[in-house]
């Protein structure tokens, strides 16, 4: 592929302009942002594992700056179980790499309004029969039956709503069963935290572990410290 044809297609040529802008802010205006890390390397404080729908990018949610927050995103932003046998897991890799080698102090689990990975718990035709998403999502059916216990005869938005708070609650199960990250949680305090975002509001919960729920985060309480 030429250059010429590359930038002849349009949704391309917007990425590039977008590029772009970000060379003029960060190579000029803030150059020393990426000087830096491209001398010391990143170290990240926090690992956020987010769903890869396209209005959830953890970095625009929260104003991040190039270096501050080591993603993985993936459908449903789901954390699966520990398991020892040798496959490609990819998000397994990515948590180890964040907890082990970079040493992050938080592990973040982002969830969200109007997931499609949720919905297609609910309404399985949303997604290929036997497919990569619905066997992955099978993660997640715990929290679908837990939902459907509790939620007996409500609409499926109402559920939904309800499976994507309690499947970020799984996930962070999960991580426990991962033996560097429950070590990591003893011997130096690694925290490891809830948050939903509610795209419809614009608003953000985080879960409350003392009271197993979620609770809307007062964000005017958050300022800035440095
Ligand atoms: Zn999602």
């Amino acid at each position: 592929m030429t250059q010429e044809s590359l930038l002849s297609k349009k949704e391309i040529l917007r990425m590039m302009a977008g590029f772009r802008r970000f060379r003029e802010r960060f190579f000029k205006e803030e150059h020393s942002v990426y000087d830096s890390l491209a001398s010391a390397g990143q170290r990240p404080k926090t690992l956020m594992i987010a769903c890869s729908d396209s209005r959830v990018d953890p970095a625009i949610l929260f104003s991040s700056s190039p270096g501050d927050i080591f993603v993985v995103r993936n459908v449903a932003n789901l954390v699966p179980p520990f398991e020892s046998n040798m496959g490609f897991h990819g998000v397994s890799a990515a948590i180890e790499f964040a907890v082990v080698n970079l040493q992050v102090e938080n592990v973040v689990i982002l969830g969200h309004r109007q997931c499609g990975g949720i919905r297609s718990l609910f309404q399985p035709e949303n997604v290929k029969e036997g497919g990569f998403v619905a066997q992955w999502m099978t993660i997640a059916k715990e929290a679908k039956e837990k939902v459907l216990a509790a939620l007996p005869g409500q609409d499926v938005d109402h559920l939904c709503r309800e499976c994507e708070k309690t499947s970020i609650v799984t996930s962070l199960n999960n991580l426990r069963t991962f033996p560097f990250i429950e070590s990591a949680v003893q011997s130096r305090g690694l925290q490891l935290i809830g948050v939903y975002f509610d795209l419809e509001l614009g608003h953000l919960s985080f879960y409350d572990d003392t009271a197993d729920t979620f609770r809307e985060l007062d964000i005017t309480k958050a300022h800035p410290t440095a």
